[in-house]
């Protein structure tokens, strides 16, 4: 069993951090806010003085922090320093992919090991242990890595080099971004063509327009009983967060001239509805909005 320090412990970095802690390694936290500190405690994880004594003797370090700028933050504050040689740095952030590639290259100058490995599955998978993992960085990295990421998920993916993850985690919330809003003005055409909800979910979800936005996360109340359509459009997966994955796929697609007119479509989407006080809304609610443009 490994000892890990685990920086970050908010909605995703606390469960995350109780399962490897739950699984037998030896965890110790550090977040800037204390009740989350005492939160993560009552799971059983040591509380670190600072990110430098979340390090010092760690075989991993792990991070679950809001964006690119946190962890590049964390990265420069000491942190490599006070960790032993060879120690892996695990930024699990959902970040932009120069400033993974950025950290990746502060943590190798150290002598560290690094993975850019961020998450699919939500604040639901983290508690679970269900995550998935798209991991960016060495081979070697990776599969000394991957037993304890096992702890925190079900499916583990290299996906190649560093920033690779990050890239595969983009391009994957890119395609949900697109594919929810589709499948909301479907449903909302229906309404006006006297379909009903359950009609065509019954056929879009076993026909060539089914997708997760129909199958697990459908948008309107009834078909699928978990979906956040049922309680209010709870979130789930808020559309503040569905945002911040589109713009970023948007700014690493001007980074190397890539064309994704759905996708600064989808980000435009999603921009009015945060900007309209709804990004703590569950990024299905989308449909209301579309549903109030036809009205
Ligand atoms: P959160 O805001 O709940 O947690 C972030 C935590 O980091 C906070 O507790 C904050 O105090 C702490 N923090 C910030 N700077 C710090 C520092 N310098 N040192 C120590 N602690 C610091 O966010 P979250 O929902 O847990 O998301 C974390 C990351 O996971 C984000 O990048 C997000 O995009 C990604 N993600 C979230 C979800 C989700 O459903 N919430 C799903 C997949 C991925």
């Amino acid at each position: 069993m490994a000892r890990i320090g685990f920086i970050g412990l908010g909605n995703m970095g606390l469960p995350m951090a109780a399962n490897l802690q739950a699984a037998g390694h030896e965890v110790s936290g550090f977040d800037l806010a204390a009740q989350n500190m005492d939160a993560a405690a009552e799971k059983g994880v040591g509380k670190a003085a600072s990110v430098e004594d979340c390090a010092s003797d760690a075989d991993f370090v792990l991070t679950m922090l809001p964006a690119g700028k946190d962890t590049i933050a964390v990265y420069s504050s000491g942190v490599l320093q006070a960790a032993k040689m060879g120690t892996v740095f695990i930024d699990c952030s959902t970040i932009d992919v120069t400033s993974a590639r950025r950290a990746h290259d502060m943590a190798k100058a150290a002598g560290m090991g690094s993975l850019d490995a961020p998450v699919s599955g939500g604040v639901g998978g983290a508690q679970a242990g269900s995550l998935t993992f798209m991991a960016g960085g060495s081979a070697a990295d990776f599969d000394k890595s991957k037993p304890a990421l096992e702890a925190m998920g079900k499916r583990i993916v290299h996906c190649g080099d560093a920033g690779a993850g990050q890239a595969a985690k983009i391009c994957n919330n890119m395609i949900l971004g697109i594919s929810m809003i589709g499948v909301c003005e479907a449903f909302v055409l229906g309404e006006k063509l006297g379909l009903s909800h359950q009609a065509l979910f019954d056929v879009a979800s076993t026909s060539s327009g089914q997708c997760w936005s129909i199958t697990s996360y459908c948008p309107v109340p009834g078909p699928v009983p978990a979906s956040p359509a049922n309680n209010d459009y709870e979130p789930g997966f808020a559309a503040q967060l569905m945002l911040k994955d589109l713009l970023l796929s948007q700014e690493a697609a001007k980074a190397v001239g890539a064309a994704t007119s759905m996708g600064a479509e989808a980000a435009r989407h999603y921009g009015e509805f945060a900007e309209a006080g709804q990004g703590g809304v569950d990024f299905s609610g989308i449909i209301k909005a579309i549903r109030e443009r036809n009205s």
